[in-house]
C-alpha cells in the first residue's frame, strides 16, 4: 500500500514536473518578450536624446561627437538625393534660388526666374549610364556563375 502511494506520488509529481516545465516556458517567452519591449523603450528614449542632442548642437564647428557631422553630411546628401528624385518625376529646379518647381513651371514660383530643366539631360543621361552599368555587372554575375 506504501508503494502504491509512493508511485502514485511520483506519477503525480511527473504530471506537475511536465505542466510546471510548459507554464515556466511560457512564463520565460512572455518576460523575454517584455525585456525586448522595454529594450526597445530605451532605445526609443537613446534616439530622442540623440535628436535633441543633435539639434542643440549641430550648428557647432568642432561638435563633442564626431557622429554630429556625420549626421549633418547624410542629412544634405539626403536632401541631394530627393531633389534627385523630384527631377527625375519631371519636376524642375530653379537655377537661381534651388526651388523645385512642378516640371510644366516655365517660371520659379518662389523668385520668377527662367525655369530649365537644368538637369533633366544630365540625369536621363546618367540613367542609361546606371542602366549600362548594372547590365554589365549582371552579365559578370552570370558569368561567374558558370
Ligand atoms: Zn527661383
Amino acid at each position: 500500500m506504501d508503494f502504491f502511494n509512493k508511485l502514485g506520488d511520483v506519477i503525480t509529481e511527473t504530471g506537475k514536473d511536465v505542466s510546471q516545465k510548459v507554464s515556466d516556458l511560457t512564463g520565460i517567452a512572455r518576460l523575454n518578450m517584455d525585456v525586448r519591449k522595454r529594450e526597445d523603450f530605451v532605445k526609443k528614449q537613446y534616439t530622442e536624446i540623440g535628436k535633441q542632442y543633435y539639434e542643440l548642437h549641430k550648428e557647432d564647428e568642432e561638435p563633442f561627437f564626431e557622429e554630429i557631422k556625420l549626421i549633418r553630411e547624410t542629412l544634405q546628401e539626403i536632401d541631394e538625393l530627393k531633389i534627385q528624385i523630384a527631377d527625375l518625376k519631371g519636376k524642375k529646379k530653379c537655377p537661381a534660388c534651388g526651388t523645385v518647381n512642378e516640371g510644366d513651371a516655365v517660371y520659379c514660383t518662389k523668385c520668377g526666374a527662367k525655369c530649365e530643366s537644368i538637369f533633366q539631360e544630365e540625369d536621363s543621361e546618367e540613367q542609361v549610364e546606371d542602366q549600362k552599368e548594372e547590365e554589365i555587372i549582371i552579365e559578370e554575375i552570370k558569368e561567374d556563375i558558370k
